[in-house]
């Protein structure tokens, strides 16, 4: 069984944001990037399934610019074995990324897709399930635990009041929560010997996806400054300003 696994590059979860003067997007000029790290999860998983003996090739996709190669060449390091590159300088929304990796999976027929919960970037939290409805296949999102059957697959997911396993018929789109697994880190001479790993490209046009967008993004705003703080001498005051300044009690 293949199976694939979408990683987006995003702005590193360690950059602080800066939205761009005009409030057109968030500034992404000399910003470091690195994987979607519910992709790196997604990666993770992937290898573990094939170390156990239950996937035969694990295939990384990215969809977005040149420079998402090294985001590809990231999974490679990790222990994927080939990626395919959707090569396009457009922004590309969840429905179109979702229908440009249905066109990936059906040329490569996997029996399971692995993709992250959210992209960090834009918190869509929608590809995943796009992509299970335009194939028809079954869906289990939020994963925290993926156990691989002869046909189906039980999936712990994360759900508001605590944990809930479901099983799912393969093939199936299957999204990676934060509890999945800790991802490995890419070793040097791994990452030496993923520069000579096969990396496939292709353009949203060789897919027959048309990614024009529907969506306008209105404006961009940094989130409102936290008023500083106060220091209480005495529980007493405390409660007292719970009660009449914060109006929580
Ligand atoms: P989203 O729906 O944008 O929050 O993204 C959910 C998941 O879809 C991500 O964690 C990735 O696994 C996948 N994904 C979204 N955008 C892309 C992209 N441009 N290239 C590859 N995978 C993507």
């Amino acid at each position: 069984m293949k199976i694939v696994v979408p990683v987006k590059r995003v702005v590193d979860y360690n950059v602080k944001i800066r939205v761009k003067p005009d409030g057109t997007g968030v500034e992404l000029a000399n910003v470091k990037m690195s994987m979607n790290p519910f992709d790196e999860i997604a990666v993770e998983e992937a290898l573990r399934l094939k170390e156990a003996g239950k996937a035969e090739e694990v295939i990384v996709v990215s969809i977005g610019p040149a420079k998402a190669e090294e985001t590809l060449r990231t999974g490679l390091a990790m222990g994927a074995d080939r990626a395919v590159l959707v090569e396009t300088d457009d922004v590309v929304e969840p429905l179109a990324v979702a229908k440009l990796l249905k066109a990936i999976v059906e040329a490569e027929a996997p029996g399971l897709v692995i993709a992250g919960k959210q992209a960090i970037d834009d918190d869509s939290n929608q590809t995943a399930q796009m992509l299970a409805a335009l194939l028809g296949w079954s869906q289990a999102t939020f994963a925290s635990k993926i156990e691989l059957g002869d046909g189906s697959a039980n999936v712990t997911r994360e759900v508001d009041g605590g944990l809930q396993t479901i099983a799912v018929k393969l093939p199936a789109v299957v999204s990676a929560d934060l509890r999945l697994n800790e991802p490995r880190y890419a070793s040097l001479p791994n990452i030496m010997k993923a520069k000579k790993k096969p990396l496939d490209k292709k353009s949203p046009a060789d897919l027959g996806v048309d990614i024009a967008p529907r969506l306008k993004v209105l404006k961009t705003e940094e989130p409102g400054g936290r008023k500083a703080g106060i220091k209480v001498k005495t529980v007493a005051e405390l409660v007292e300003k719970l009660k009449t300044e914060a109006g929580v009690l």
